[in-house]
C-alpha cells in the first residue's frame, strides 16, 4: 500500500484488483489516502493502467472542463463502483459470501455498461468491444468492470484473490505464485515491514 507515487504502484496483477488499490492505507481511519482526488486523477490513473491512451485522456480532460459537473459524476460512480468491487473481492478473499446488495449495485453497473457492448467486425475476425464516444467521460470504466467480470466469472481462478496480511494496508491482489504463497501486496513494502517487525519481536 505505498503512498501515491508516480508512476503508481501497481502490484495487483489485474486491471480490477489495481483499480481497487488507489487508495493507500485501506483499513486506516487516520492514514488512509483516496488516490482519485479528482476527475483529472483518475483520468491520470486510466492512462497509466493502460485503460485510456493519452490523446482519449487529452480529449476527455478538455470534455469535463466544459463539463465539470459531469465530470464530478463520474469520479463520484468511478469510486462507488470500486468501493462495491473491494467489498466483493474482499469477501471472496476471505472465502465468505458477499453482501447481496453489494452484488446488486455490481451488477446494476453491468447492465448500464454493457449496453455499449457491440460484435465488431475487425479485419477477418469478429470482437466484442465496448463502443463509446470520446465524450462519454466515464468511458475508462467498462473495462475496469470487464476485468471485475472475467475475474469473477472465471473458473478456479477466484481462491487467488486476496488481501495482503499488512496491517492496516487493505490492498486485495491476484496470488500468481506457482503455490500460491504470496502473502503481501508488496515484498519491498507490506512485506519487508514484516519482517522488521518479526525481527524486533524476536529481540524482545
Ligand atoms: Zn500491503
Amino acid at each position: 500500500m505505498s503512498e501515491i507515487t508516480n508512476p503508481y504502484t501497481m502490484v495487483g496483477e489485474r486491471l480490477c484488483m489495481d483499480f481497487i488499490n488507489t487508495v493507500s492505507w485501506r483499513e486506516s481511519t487516520e492514514k488512509r489516502r483516496d488516490w482519485f482526488t479528482s476527475y483529472a486523477k483518475l483520468v491520470d490513473w486510466s492512462v497509466h493502467a493502460e485503460v485510456l491512451t493519452v490523446q482519449q485522456a487529452q480529449d476527455l480532460l478538455g470534455e469535463a472542463e466544459k463539463n465539470p459537473s459531469k465530470a464530478e459524476e463520474v469520479l463520484n460512480q468511478a469510486i462507488e463502483l470500486r468501493e462495491v468491487m473491494y467489498r466483493l473481492f474482499k469477501s471472496i478473499s476471505m472465502k465468505t459470501s458477499p453482501n447481496d446488495q453489494d452484488l446488486v449495485r455490481f451488477n446494476e453497473s453491468v447492465s448500464h455498461f454493457y449496453q455499449s457492448l457491440q460484435v465488431i467486425q475487425d479485419e477477418n475476425q469478429f470482437t466484442l468491444k465496448f463502443i463509446q464516444t470520446d465524450k462519454n467521460l466515464d468511458t475508462m470504466l467498462p473495462p475496469i468492470l470487464q476485468s471485475a467480470v472475467n475475474l469473477l466469472i472465471s473458473k478456479n481462478e477466484l481462491e487467488r484473490v486476496k488481501q495482503c496480511e499488512g496491517d492496516p494496508c487493505g490492498w486485495l491482489f491476484f496470488d500468481t505464485s506457482r503455490n500460491k504463497s504470496r502473502r503481501w501486496c508488496s515484498m519491498a513494502d507490506c512485506g519487508n515491514r514484516a519482517k522488521v517487525r518479526r525481527f524486533y519481536e524476536k529481540g524482545k
